[in-house]
């Protein structure tokens, strides 16, 4: 049986648009999938660091979450992920927001994913792909960052094909 996961993705370095791209094709590997709209938002943490490129892909898979988390991790590998410093530039960030309705702590997974229910950048493509997602009883129009976001969509869709 599939579990219906969220995977955001994200990337400020190197050619964003194509990684992220093809991110969404390795993805697809693991099980059926669909992609959000492309979005632009300024970084976290250090702010001398370009506009990070985000979107969030649904993915129903038959993979345990910790195998999935491999997976992530592999591809973030695979696209020559280099780690500077916390909350810094990268190639690929691949983050397991949410795994069905599971709540898991591990020590290499917490989902449904720190910091989920504060960042616009995942709740916005969320609530695209889902409208009616709730995340820990919260419906997600009514949260702040969803109400304030400052979140620009830079393709509407097809963007995968590039
Ligand atoms: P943040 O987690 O705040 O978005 P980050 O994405 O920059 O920050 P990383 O350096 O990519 O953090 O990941 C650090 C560790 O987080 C990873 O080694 C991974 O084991 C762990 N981790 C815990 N929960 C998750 C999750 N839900 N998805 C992805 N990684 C997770
Ligand atoms: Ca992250
Ligand atoms: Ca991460």
């Amino acid at each position: 049986m599939s579990i219906r996961s969220y995977i955001g993705l994200g990337s400020n370095l190197g050619d964003s648009r194509q990684i992220l791209a093809e991110a969404v094709a390795k993805l697809a590997t693991l099980g059926s999938v669909q992609v959000s709209k492309l979005y632009q938002s300024p970084p976290m943490g250090p702010q001398d660091q370009p506009h990070y490129f985000n979107a969030v892909v649904q993915l129903d898979t038959t993979l345990p979450a910790l195998d999935l988390l491999d997976q992530l991790q592999r591809f973030e590998q695979e696209a020559g992920r280099v780690r500077l410093r916390h909350w810094g530039e990268r190639t690929l960030d691949l983050d397991l927001l949410l795994y069905g309705d599971e709540q898991i702590q591990h020590e290499r997974l917490t989902v449904p994913h720190v910091g989920i229910l504060q960042r616009d950048f995942v709740l916005i493509p969320l609530l695209e792909l889902n409208p009616g997602l709730q995340i820990q009883g919260h419906t997600l129009q009514n949260l702040a960052p969803v109400q304030h976001s400052t979140l620009q969509v830079i393709a509407e869709q097809d963007w995968t094909d590039c």
